[in-house]
């Protein structure tokens, strides 16, 4: 695990050797996080993610970051769409952070910048989505050196840094386990 900040602000505007983006599955640029992007990278970028396409939700696969340079790679990634909690989100949004890490290293790189997957349009919840990013990251042995989790708003940079302040696997507004001592 590398270290893990993190940031206010535009993901486009980072200076690391990977940004993920928070695509949908045909990697041709979207709303959001997505459409800045894309906008930042080029219209080459589109090019390469329609060859890689579709991409299924909680996969990542690398592109160039054309425009973006010196960024050098664009991670894309596909959310879950929020279908009320019990349809396996969670696990597809930690795939995403876990996907995309994997990808990174195999590509060598040294620093990563993460939005905050599926918390727009696909309507995951933000506190539960904190916490599900917080512990992907922890739990993934990576060699990427620097994590960034990039919040484009306030609130969800005070949900992220709340969870990445909690044991691994407690929400917001939860107490931890209690370490009973017995008599
Ligand atoms: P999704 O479709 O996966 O929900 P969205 O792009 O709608 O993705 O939203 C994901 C998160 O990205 C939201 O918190 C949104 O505010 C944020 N976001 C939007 N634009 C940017 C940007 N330029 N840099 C960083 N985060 C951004």
């Amino acid at each position: 695990m590398g270290a893990i900040e993190v940031v206010l602000g535009d993901i486009t505007r980072e200076n690391v050797d990977a940004i993920v983006t928070a695509a949908n599955e045909s990697l041709l640029g979207g709303g959001g996080v997505d459409g800045a992007v894309h906008r930042a990278a080029g219209p080459r970028l589109a090019e390469a993610g329609a060859a890689l396409a579709p991409c299924l939700p909680g996969r990542a696969v690398a592109t160039p970051a054309f425009d973006l340079a010196p960024v050098r790679y664009v991670i894309h990634t596909v959310g879950p769409v929020w279908e009320g909690g019990d349809h396996g989100e969670d696990e597809v949004l930690a795939r995403c952070y876990v996907n995309s890490l994997l990808v990174a290293e195999e590509l060598g790189v040294e620093s990563i910048a993460f939005p905050a997957i599926a918390t727009g349009v696909y309507g995951f919840p933000l506190d539960r989505a904190a916490v599900v990013a917080a512990d992907a990251v922890r739990s993934t042995p990576s060699t990427v050196g620097e994590i960034r989790l990039v919040a484009f708003d306030r609130e969800t940079h005070d949900a992220l840094r709340d969870a990445l302040a909690r044991p691994i696997g407690v929400r917001r507004g939860e107490e931890p386990p209690v370490d009973r001592q017995p008599g």
